[in-house]
């Protein structure tokens, strides 16, 4: 127990000093858009998301007007997404869905979230963190392999993740904390050239490092 509790210290500590400033990187003004911009974003960098959102919702400015918008408009700016289609089926659901069931506001409840399409446990747990500060903790690509790598976990199933990290950090710190995984993930510990030579906490990692 005592050892676990050091490498929580030590992991937290290192993500502090690597990534004091860390937060979501999608851009957004409303909450439908930002729950837009979740969805848009699986299997997909949230640079392009940035690039086709900024196009989607400077054209399309109100849920309402996005709700009436042709979907074969809405297709054609976020083809640079990928899974254009689906994603545009979803938009529009997500628009209805908002209007006829919770008076065009984004709900703060997970459950509620994922009733609408296209929205995911992940999708809802990361809204409830951006828009409502509700400390859950989203499983992504990046989370699920650092946390595998630093021996948090040793699963691939994201809800088990999930469950295990909430556990393991302090509810005042999971926010923070989940933006930071991101950021290690997604910067420094890359899933094919992870920066080992230079890792602070290689001590604990349980990854056999080839870059060192
Ligand atoms: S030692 Fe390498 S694989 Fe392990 S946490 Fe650090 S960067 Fe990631």
């Amino acid at each position: 127990m005592g050892t676990q509790l050091n490498k929580i210290e030590l992991i937290q500590d290192y993500f502090d000093e690597l990534y004091p400033e860390a937060h979501c990187e999608l851009t957004y003004h409303k909450d439908y858009e930002f729950l837009i911009a979740v969805m848009f974003s699986a299997q997909c960098t949230d640079k392009k998301v940035n690039k086709v959102t900024d196009v989607l919702f400077s054209k399309y400015k109100t849920l309402n007007e996005l709700d009436l918008a042709p979907i074969e408009d809405i297709e054609s700016i976020i083809k640079p997404l990928g899974l254009y289609k689906n994603k545009a089926k979803n938009l529009k659901g997500i628009c209805r869905g908002l209007l006829e069931n919770f008076n065009g506001i984004v709900p703060d409840d997970k459950l509620k979230l994922t009733t609408l399409p296209g929205v995911g446990t992940k999708t809802a747990n990361v809204c409830l963190i951006e828009l409502f500060k509700i400390p859950a903790f989203p499983v992504d690509t990046h989370v699920r392999r650092v946390s595998n790598r630093l021996g948090l976990v040793s699963t691939t199933d994201v809800s088990k993740i999930e469950i295990a990290l909430m556990k393991q950090f302090p509810k005042e710190k999971r926010i923070k904390l989940h933006h930071q995984f991101i950021f290690f993930g997604r910067y420094y510990c890359k899933a094919l050239s992870p920066n080992c030579a230079n890792c602070k906490i290689r001590g604990i990692c349980k990854e056999k490092c080839k870059n060192l």
